[in-house]
């Protein structure tokens, strides 16, 4: 099902505001998404507890196990989900993302009557129950499995919010506090979700999202200015579409400095960085 935000909310979905949020994201923010298990026992309850001001914790979202989106801080907003965070040379992770929390109660253990239990004492059916190894560890553990539902639904959002703002990097919290965190945890397909958003800047061997650096070359010489006429252009290593992106996309209106021309493509220079963008979306002269 495809999502709409318009004025930073989904719309159509239920709105609970959290008292818990901080200031408007600064400009070209929130340009990362990181995902959150709620380690509860329903999303009814996380949502109750991300509205508590005693809690002084939220998130944007709180995604239930039937799919259903309840938001709780508008997306140009800064929701406190993250906590003492870091990755890839960024810390304090609450100023730069917009944070999913899924229904879940994260690890599970096996009791010796083979019953999988949560850390708040509740039991659930072996059926919905995975063994796998936590990519932070070594020895496999339980965790309870996603609903399809859920799974779409993130997808879906992801999507949107990747339509909508200039996001580059989709994270765990446990990659951004990892040993503190260990969500969403292996029986989240991060590393698809991933796959399927996030093209630009990959790093192969790890999966992990590193952000882009290009080349900086100050003495190649300048041949004149442009700006950027797409909502998001694409800023590229190579002047071919397949070619890895090398920093964020360009908001329109960017002006940059014309290096070169070659094949429908233009070489341009942008805060320090070289890259290709598409000519026809540059507007030049
Ligand atoms: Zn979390």
């Amino acid at each position: 099902m495809s999502i709409h935000i318009s004025q930073h909310r989904i719309e159509g979905a239920p709105f609970k505001p959290s008292p818990n949020q901080g200031s408007a994201f600064a400009s070209g923010l929130p340009d990362a998404i990181i995902i959150h298990f709620t380690g509860g026992s329903s999303a009814e309850s996380a949502i109750g507890w991300l509205c508590n001001p005693q809690a002084k914790a939220s998130a944007h979202v709180v995604i239930g196990r039937d799919g259903v989106i309840t938001q709780l801080v508008p997306f140009d907003t800064v929701a406190w989900h993250a906590g003492a965070s870091s990755h890839g040379g960024r810390t304090g992770y609450n100023k730069f993302s917009i944070g999913i929390e899924l229904d879940n109660p994260g690890r599970l253990k096996r009791t010796e009557g083979g019953d999988y239990v949560s850390a708040f004492g509740r039991k659930y059916p072996a059926q919905q129950v995975i063994a796998a190894v936590h990519r932070n560890e070594r020895v496999e553990s339980f965790w309870l499995s996603y609903t399809e539902e859920q799974i779409e639904a993130t997808f879906d959002l992801c999507i949107a919010l990747c339509a909508n703002y200039p996001v580059w990097e989709i994270l765990g919290h446990e990659e951004i506090a990892p040993g503190r965190k260990d969500d969403p945890g292996p029986a989240f397909p991060l590393d698809r979700l991933r796959q399927r958003l996030i093209t630009r800047g990959r790093d192969e061997d790890t999966g992990f999202n590193r952000k882009p650096d290009g080349d900086i070359d100050p003495d190649t010489p300048s041949r004149g200015t442009g700006f950027v006429t797409a909502s998001k252009l694409n800023f590229r290593s190579e002047p071919r579409a397949s070619a890895d992106a090398i920093a964020p996309p360009l908001p329109r209106g960017t002006v940059v400095e014309i290096l070169d021309q070659k094949a429908g493509w233009h070489q341009v220079r942008v805060n320090g960085k070289i890259g290709w963008l598409k000519s026809e979306y540059l507007k030049t002269g």
